[in-house]
């Protein structure tokens, strides 16, 4: 049975960029809704229940299960995991992470060049979905978005930073002004 991750900091905490009450609902109703879909479905699966889900979703083809049960894992299990990294990249008390900011400045040459092309990303992305920092098989970053809950586990990349465009992220506060939240949301971002 998987849990909900306890947060490393109370819901105000990224208060006035992303309120309380969003944070309260996105953890306790979004990604907790996730982890009960997702044990749901593993339920069925005692073999799985010991696999990391990293990499149940990088060989997602080649589990023997249903395919009914591959698009449940793909879309539940993607959102537990991106969640749990999402939450964790906005954590207030981290430090600078020193080693990836040098290699985003080696690849985008400055902070800011990085932030706009992420910031880009996500606002040309249309519909629900995540905008990613991510390193690939060859150790190179990319910059890309997803749809839905789609995790970048599933193509063999590896999260270094998320940030969450599903309108249930931000609706509370920020309604249809997405470039806000996501302008604020850098705020917040505390390994850059
Ligand atoms: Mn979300």
């Amino acid at each position: 049975m998987i849990t909900l991750p306890k947060l490393t900091y109370p819901y105000t905490a990224l208060e006035p960029y992303i309120d309380e009450e969003t944070m309260r609902i996105h953890h306790t109703k979004h990604h907790q809704g996730y982890i009960d879909k997702l044990n749901a479905v593993l339920g069925k699966y005692p073999d799985l229940q010991t696999e990391s889900l990293p990499s149940m979703l990088t060989d997602l083809s080649s589990l023997p299960i249903e395919d009914a049960d591959k698009t449940l894992i793909r879309n539940h299990g993607g959102g537990h995991v991106n969640h749990t990294f999402f939450f964790s990249v906005m954590k207030p008390d981290t430090s600078k992470d020193q080693i990836l900011i040098k290699r985003i400045l080696k690849q985008y040459e400055s902070l800011e060049n990085f932030k706009n092309e992420f910031t880009q990303t996500a606002l040309n992305h249309f519909g629900s979905g995540w905008v990613w920092l991510v390193e690939d098989a060859k150790n190179a970053l990319k910059l890309y978005s997803t749809p839905n809950q789609d995790s970048p586990y599933l193509t063999g990349n590896m999260p270094l930073l998320a940030l969450d465009i599903w309108e249930h992220a931000y609706y509370l506060k920020y309604q249809n002004r997405k470039s806000e939240y996501i302008n604020n949301w850098w705020n917040v971002v505390k390994i850059l």
